[in-house]
């Protein structure tokens, strides 16, 4: 196993336990320009097929909330299924040469997130909700392992999404959509997890066009799932891009918000392929952005 599982123990703000677990459902390396463009849209992608070069191993973060009011896990991660030859038979020989040149995985069958989940001894069942924050293969190929729990997602991702493979999804597949109709501070499409709302799903597009991230406040930080908005933290810091975005404008929109909302509060930021959000969640380190966006 690449990327050891990291636990953390936090209070909530009525000061009950709250539990937060990463594990990485196997590795990801991308094509070097993948993961950092210089240019943005049809050159961005022309850039990375033509890159030669591999990023190094990368995790596949899935995050796992034991909270008082039940026990939630984000995204699914990636199955060991992925290196099969035939894996990708269902789509354009197009579609089968960019899922398996322009990123490459490892999985073993032990990474896959329900083998993961037995040392932390909490059973499937137990589990109240899956909460996607999009429908990309390394996010939703471990569904497979939750055919009786509810999958919740955001209802405009489902209608428009952005490089999806739906021949992936489990048979019969059926997700709770949820509209995020309410508001959570600059976030103005937002939905609440959790009754005591400090478990919400927020609005972050850009990388797909209704891309979420999930937050948790807890009594000291707040804890940021970012997921695919962005490779690693330095990224929002830096206002650098990764080179396969559905929509450039509303990356910087996102990163404009993260950047400020990071200012004005604790945040333990966890993108879904940093290897070193591991060590911030189990030190507490918050993001550091460079000055007050608002100036
Ligand atoms: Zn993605």
């Amino acid at each position: 196993m690449m990327f050891k599982p990291q636990s953390a123990e936090f209070r909530t703000i009525g000061g009950q336990s709250l539990k937060v677990h990463l594990v990485s459902t196997g590795a990801v390396t991308v094509k070097t320009k993948f993961r950092d463009a210089s240019t943005t849209g049809l050159l961005a992608k022309i850039a990375f097929m033509l890159d030669r070069k591999y990023t190094g191993w990368l995790p596949i973060w899935v995050m796992i909330i034991e909270h008082p009011e039940g026990i939630f896990v984000i995204d699914t991660g990636e199955n060991s299924n992925i290196s099969d030859r035939d894996y990708f038979n269902f789509a354009s020989p197009m579609v089968k040469w960019f899922n398996t040149t322009q990123y490459k995985f490892t999985v073993e069958r032990e990474e896959e997130i329900d083998r993961q989940l037995q040392p932390l001894r909490i059973p499937v069942e137990k589990i109240s909700s899956v909460i996607l924050t999009h429908l990309h293969l390394d996010h939703v190929d471990g569904l497979r392992h939750f055919t009786n729990t509810p999958v919740l997602v955001n209802k405009a991702e489902w209608e428009k999404p952005f490089g999806d493979l739906p021949q992936l999804y489990p048979p019969g597949f059926k997700p709770h959509l949820v509209e995020l109709n309410e508001q959570y501070e600059m976030f103005d499409k937002a939905f609440y997890i959790t009754n005591a709302k400090d478990i919400v799903l927020v609005e972050t597009p850009g990388h797909t066009w209704h891309h979420c991230s999930v937050i948790i406040k807890t009594e000291r930080s707040h804890i940021l799932f970012g997921a695919d908005v962005c490779y690693d933290q330095q990224q929002v810091i830096d206002k650098k891009y990764s080179g396969a975005n559905a929509s450039h404008k509303l990356a910087k929109d996102t990163y404009a918000k993260l950047r400020t909302y990071c200012w004005d509060n604790p945040v333990i930021f966890i993108p879904s392929h940093e290897a070193a959000a591991a060590d911030r969640l189990r030190e507490s380190r918050y993001i550091k952005v460079k000055s007050a966006p608002r100036g």
